[in-house]
Formats: C-alpha cells, sequence, structure tokens
C-alpha cells in the first residue's frame, strides 16, 4: 500500500501543473532524432534537437561506436576510480584538452551531472558564485549543491557584474569568488560577454567557469566560445557537453592540469557512478575528431541558421537577438505559444513552445534548432508552415 500523504502530494501536485499548462506532453520518437522524424506514424520536419551537426546519426559514429561495443562490450562495470577507466576514456579526454585548447580535460556521465560535480568541488559555504540570471538549471543546481553565497547577476549586465563582483570583494566575507556563465544562452542564443567577464575577473581576482553546452561544435569554427573569443588561457574551467552537437551523451571539464586531477580526485560521479559506456566514448572521441579535421558541418550549420532566420524575419517573425544559429520565434503570451507550436506539429514542423518559467513571463515562444542536416527544401518547407499558421492566428 502507498503512503496516503504522498498520494495526497502527487495528485493534488500533478493536477495543479495539468491545470496551468506546465505538465510536460512527452511525444516518443519512432525514428532517429535526425532532421526529419516520425511521430504517431507522421513524419515531421525536426526543429526542436539539439543534434546541432546531425552527429547523432552520423554513420562514422555509429561505427565507431560498434566497434568499441564488439571490443569492450556495453559498460564500463565500474566506476572511474575503480576499474571502470577504459584507454578509450583516457584518449576522450586527451582529445578533449586538444580540441579545447587546454592542458587537461575530465569526462562526466552528462552535462548535467558535470555541473553538479565541477562546481561543488571547488567552492564552499565560505565562497561566493557570481551567477547569469539566465544560467542553465544545472548550473544553479551545482551552485546550490556546493552551499556557497550565490549572487545572481542580470543577465549579461556587466555593470551589474562589475557592482556585486566589487560588493562580494571587499566585504572581505568570502574566500573565493567565482563567476559563471553559459557561453551561449540557450533560448535566445545570445553568446556571453566573454572578454569583458574576463576583464571584471582579472580586477577582482575572480575564477572564471563558463557552460558552453550550446556554443561548443557551434562557435571557434567548433571549439567554442572561448576559442571564438580568443581567451582559451583565461577561462579556470571550459564546460562542455557530448550530448548536443557531438551528438551522443557525456559531459567534460577543460582546463589545467592541476585542476583536473583535483577534479579526479574531488567530484563525486566521477568517484561514485560508473564512467560512460564504451560505444559512448568512442563515437564521442571520434565525433571531436571530425570536428578537428574539418570545419564543413560547422559552416553547414551557420548557413542554415542564417537561412531559416532570414526566411522567419522576412515573414515577420520576432526573431528576437540571437547570434547563434538557435532560432526563437517570440509569441508573447503563453498559451498563445503552445497554440502556435501545437499547429505547427500539426502542419508538420516540430518546433516546441517554451513558457515561463523557463523564459521570462509573457516571452512565451517557439525555439527552433536548425541543424547541419537539413536541406534547403526542408529548410522552406518550414517556412512556409510557419507563414500558414501565423497568417491564420494572426501573428504575423
Ligand atoms: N548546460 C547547459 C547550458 C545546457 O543547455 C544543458 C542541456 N540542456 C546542460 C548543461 C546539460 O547537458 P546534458 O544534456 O549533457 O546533461
Amino acid at each position: 500500500m502507498s503512503s496516503h500523504i504522498l498520494e495526497q502530494f502527487l495528485n493534488e501536485n500533478l493536477e495543479d501543473l495539468k491545470g496551468k499548462g506546465l505538465y510536460n506532453v512527452i511525444d516518443p520518437l519512432e525514428s532517429p532524432n535526425g532532421p526529419i522524424i516520425t511521430i504517431n506514424g507522421k513524419e515531421l520536419i525536426n526543429l526542436s534537437s539539439n543534434n546541432y551537426l546531425g552527429l547523432a546519426t552520423d554513420d562514422r559514429l555509429k561505427k565507431a561506436a560498434a566497434y568499441a561495443m564488439e571490443q569492450y562490450g556495453v559498460g564500463a562495470g565500474a566506476v572511474r576510480t575503480i576499474n571502470g577507466t577504459l584507454k578509450l576514456h583516457v584518449e576522450l579526454e586527451e582529445k578533449l584538452a586538444e580540441f579545447k585548447h587546454t592542458e587537461a580535460a575530465i569526462a562526466y556521465q552528462s552535462g548535467f551531472n558535470c555541473n553538479m560535480a565541477a562546481i561543488s568541488a571547488v567552492m564552499d559555504k565560505n565562497d561566493a558564485i557570481l551567477s547569469d540570471e539566465l544560467n542553465h538549471a544545472s548550473i544553479i543546481d551545482g551552485c546550490r549543491l556546493s552551499k556557497a553565497k550565490i549572487i545572481r547577476f542580470n543577465h549579461s549586465d556587466m555593470d551589474d557584474l562589475r557592482a556585486k563582483a566589487k560588493e562580494a570583494k571587499e566585504s572581505g566575507q568570502y574566500n573565493k569568488i567565482m563567476v559563471i556563465t553559459d557561453g551561449v544562452f540557450s533560448m535566445d542564443g545570445d553568446i556571453a560577454l566573454l572578454p569583458e567577464i574576463v576583464k571584471i575577473a582579472e580586477e577582482f581576482d575572480l575564477i572564471t567557469y563558463v557552460d558552453d553546452a550550446h556554443g561548443s561544435g557551434v562557435l571557434g569554427d567548433g571549439a567554442g566560445t572561448v576559442k571564438h573569443f580568443g581567451l582559451s588561457d583565461k577561462i579556470d574551467f571550459q564546460i562542455g557537453t557530448l550530448s548536443k552537437a557531438i551528438g551522443v551523451v557525456g559531459g567534460y571539464v577543460a582546463g589545467k592540469k592541476n585542476l583536473i586531477d583535483w577534479l579526479k580526485v574531488r567530484s563525486r560521479p566521477f568517484l561514485f557512478s560508473t564512467s560512460l559506456t564504451p560505444a559512448d566514448v568512442a563515437a564521442s572521441k571520434r565525433a571531436i575528431e571530425i570536428l578537428m579535421e574539418s570545419t564543413e558541418l560547422n559552416q553547414k550549420l551557420w548557413e542554415n541558421g542564417n537561412y531559416l532566420k532570414k526566411g522567419l524575419k522576412e515573414l515577420g517573425f520576432n526573431i528576437g537577438n540571437s547570434e547563434t544559429p538557435i532560432t526563437p520565434c517570440i509569441i508573447g503570451e503563453e498559451t498563445k505559444a503552445q497554440e502556435f507550436s501545437r499547429r505547427l506539429i500539426e502542419e508538420g514542423v516540430y518546433a516546441k513552445a517554451i513558457v515561463f518559467p523557463t523564459v521570462p513571463k509573457g516571452t512565451g515562444r517557439v525555439r527552433n534548432m536548425p541543424t547541419a542536416a537539413h536541406t534547403n527544401e526542408m529548410l522552406d518547407q518550414a517556412i512556409s508552415i510557419y507563414e500558414k499558421v501565423g497568417k491564420e492566428m494572426g501573428i504575423i
């Protein structure tokens, strides 16, 4: 028999979420997560995945994964520090360091647990963290786990960051102060002002931490936001994920050798959770090799991003201030954004609504993620469906 108090809690809260339109409806895919997906037997143009370069379905990665699985099996068998480190894990980390122009790197099982791991391994209750108000949920949770004082600054507002850094430093209350930002903000596609952040960090002796989940594979010819600004030797923590442009699963920190050595002995998911599977590691390593060999996929991603943005903008949609291929279509009212997304899906474009609390109230939107795998025909078709639904709903 289940607990009465739990039943009551779940029923009341689930009803509450459903009433507010905040209950996630999940549509299982019947196809790979490529540029065209199948849901409920229907083919749709996919503008919702983070598979920026199309590598999630790339034959070269599939081959590398299949070979590793044949050689080493399906599971790593232990945590990294017992005997769950294959030579493949070490090779992946060496490749990541090369890719990010750092001395070393450490891989985790996801980008999410990488943030939980890395922040709390270095920061504690005697420290403070300056965190952009739009930082990803995993950064927020990592900060909370560390027990450091969290000081939020207004999104990309350098005056606010500077004032708060100065106040924190001059208070003399904190042993260490860190500044954390996303490299690319995933809801708007804008880029963090890293050169200004680095200047402020130098002035107040801040530790710098950039989560480049959406910048890696996209900016800096693929190497990321830090490389884009030429700041590889100025950022202490470069976080990345293997699940978006890299197309697989996992997360990593790239940085100085002594930082990575510390994370290997002190970050809890590395010590207490089984390591990435051989197939994940081999496929990720292959993806990074591909990115380092050629910028072809990266260039195609930008071409497609610019093409979609131009098409939607010319139709009169508000696509915000994205500086990357991420293309929001800002509608405003939450229910209207949700209805817009529902109609787009009905007409053949899989683009999901993003509403409060993920984005501020009144800025509900449909977010589009064009990838290198889309063709012009697919994008043209998506744009014409946008036109039809946009006109029908009085948005354009
Ligand atoms: N950081 C940022 C900025 C992200 O957008 C995401 C993914 N939504 C993550 C971390 C988590 O990455 P992963 O999906 O690999 O856990």
